[in-house]
């Protein structure tokens, strides 16, 4: 039985033990459709996150892909192509379900003007990361990210959490809509700028936000006096971040952790330039798309600077992945990349051993199956710090949005691990219904960015997209229920390649068979990429765990 969605009335959240599909599998991939749409920002539009990621590329194809996941066979596949049904194949039951390629454009014509007009023709949509594959989850997906990066900062410079400290970011959105409460639970006193009342007012709602304070005097009066008492703190203030950040710099105050998540990638469907309204930024968009990109890299441009002069000043000033430091060059900002890559600033040491952004779905809807398997993680990774702390802190404080999920940073063999035992609690009738496991695509072998995830690697293979192809192969051969390529739109244009998957443990033989061949190549595949780019962490790793690293003599 669907429940009440409170924020999207006419999206219910799907959940129960009725089949609408032929199986299981296919009728939980159904559901992450309708899940994507219930906590996503627009579902109106299929817009799920980042501006423009999409779902479907229009209604006609979405009912189309409804009713072929209801009527197909388990030895068929379905053929995606940039968010519409084009295709289904007579394969066999443990090929996959589904497979997509969203948005993929020839180098030359990878740019954000051309996606614009495919887009308009109504030839491709993008799927962002997780929106067209539907894999979304809200906030909740990037949570652990944005939390363990505080974390890294806090032990690099803070004394092991951010008690005391004041954290500037902007953007509450679908995903930037994690970094109050991420902030929060790192025990900061964090100040989230966004442009949009909605968005706050959402965050808020949700139970991600505390507090909206009505001016920028006040937000600095309330955030300053939190950050005195050590007192954890989120606020939010309705502004333009482009006007907010070099005022703070002005007046001469200067917090400890400076970031952003704004929609900065798009510069016309995702960025907001100041002195323009809500409405006039609407109607620009189809009436002069070139003047909203002129004026969005214009303030990008003074965004950027005020966190320039507060690394100067000796903050910790990170990107958030948005691309915005790309933006600001191109406007003439030519230090913009002196601000680091959380990647490769934070993360990358958890990536060489494959650990990422790992996280499961409850198909039944029943938030009993999450805490079943939260008490199964705490007892099977009772050795992994990062892991049980997580999962208390999670337990306690991140409210579930759409169907009930849970992200944890497991790594090589854990992944594995753990849903062939979930699995197991599903056969013997322990949980409801189905889980789904699948992941972030800024995952270890899954993503080329040369701007987010493969930065400054050793080796200088940052461009290099063939990895997440031969991931999305590897996850083929493996019989992953579902799986995604997919490349830029808009700001992302020709700047990245990725491949998501997703599994579905029903409790099946089968289903054990094809989680452990699908997370087990993924997470070797992760290992593999970065022992191949010289990382020791990894090459550690490969030998420990026996991956199938082939090394050149
Ligand atoms: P979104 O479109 O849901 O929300 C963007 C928000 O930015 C909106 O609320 C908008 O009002 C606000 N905004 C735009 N311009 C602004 C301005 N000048 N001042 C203040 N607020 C402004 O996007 P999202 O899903 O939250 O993603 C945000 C960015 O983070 C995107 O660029 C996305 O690609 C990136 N991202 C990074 C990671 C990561 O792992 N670090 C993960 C997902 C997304």
């Amino acid at each position: 039985m669907p429940s009440p969605n409170p924020r999207h009335p006419n999206f219910p959240i799907p959940g129960g033990p009725a089949l609408r599909a032929k199986g299981w599998r296919q009728e939980a991939l159904l559901r992450l459709l309708e899940n994507v749409l219930a906590v996503g920002e627009n579902p109106d539009e299929l817009i799920v996150y980042a501006a423009l990621g999409k779902a479907a590329r229009s209604w006609p194809a979405h009912r189309a892909i409804v009713e072929t996941l209801i009527a197909m066979d388990e030895d068929q596949t379905l053929v995606i192509q940039s968010g519409k049904p084009v295709g289904l194949l007579k394969t066999h039951a443990d090929a996959p379900l589904v497979i997509m390629a969203n948005c993929n454009l020839v180098g030359q014509w990878a740019k954000a003007e051309i996606f614009y007009e495919l887009e308009r023709k109504g030839l491709v949509a993008w799927g962002g990361l997780t929106a067209g594959c539907w894999q979304y989850i809200g906030s909740q997906g990037v949570i652990q990210g944005t939390y363990e990066i505080f974390m890294r900062i806090a032990e690099k410079r803070f004394g092991g959490d951010l008690a005391g400290r004041f954290v500037l970011t902007a953007g509450l959105g679908g995903m930037g809509g994690s970094q109050p409460l991420a902030g929060r639970m790192a025990k900061a006193a964090i100040l989230c700028v966004d442009v949009d009342p909605a968005r706050a007012r959402t965050r808020k709602e949700i139970g991600y936000l505390e507090e909206i304070a009505p001016d920028l005097d006040t937000a600095l009066a309330m955030v300053q006096a939190a950050a005195a008492e050590k007192r954890p703190l989120s606020v939010g203030l309705v502004a333009n971040a482009a006007d907010v950040y070099p005022e703070i710099a002005r007046r001469g105050v200067t917090p400890d952790v400076v970031t952003d998540q704004t929609a900065a990638h798009d510069l016309v469907y995702g960025y907001v330039p100041r002195g323009l309204s809500l409405e006039e930024v609407r109607a620009l968009r189809t009436s002069d798309p070139d003047r909203l990109m002129r004026e969005s890299r214009a303030s990008i441009v003074e965004h950027v600077r005020a966190m320039l002069t507060f690394q100067e000043r000796g903050a910790e000033v990170f990107d958030n992945g948005n691309l915005i430091r790309s933006h600001a060059v191109d406007g003439g900002v030519a230090n913009a990349y002196d601000i680091p890559i959380f990647t490769e600033a934070y993360l990358r040491p958890l990536f060489c051993r494959a650990i990422g952004p790992f996280r499961w779905m409850a198909i039944s809807g029943d938030p009993q199956d999450i805490r079943v398997i939260d008490d199964l993680v705490l007892e099977t990774f009772s050795g992994n710090h990062i892991v049980t702390n997580w999962i208390a802190l999670a337990r306690e404080h991140v409210p579930f949005e759409g169907l009930p999920a849970r992200i944890a940073w497991l790594g090589h063999g854990e992944r594995t691990r753990l849903a062939r035992a979930v699995n197991g609690l599903v056969a013997d009738g322990t949980l409801k219904g189905p889980v789904a496991f699948s992941r972030d695509h800024l995952d270890a072998g899954s993503m080329a960015h040369p701007r987010i995830m493969t930065e400054n690697l050793k080796d200088g293979s940052d461009a290099v997209a063939d990895w997440p192809l031969l991931d999305a192969m590897a996850l083929c051969s493996s019989g992953a229920d579902l799986v995604a390529i997919h490349s830029g739109g808009g700001g992302y244009a020709g700047f990245m390649t990725s491949a998501g998957v997703t599994v579905i443990a029903d409790g099946t033989p089968a289903a054990d068979g094809r989680l452990d061949r699908a997370l087990t190549n993924d997470t070797s595949l992760g290992v593999i990429r970065y022992a191949d780019a010289g990382y020791d962490e990894a090459l550690d790793e490969a030998q420990r765990s026996q991956v199938g690293h082939i090394r050149l003599g």
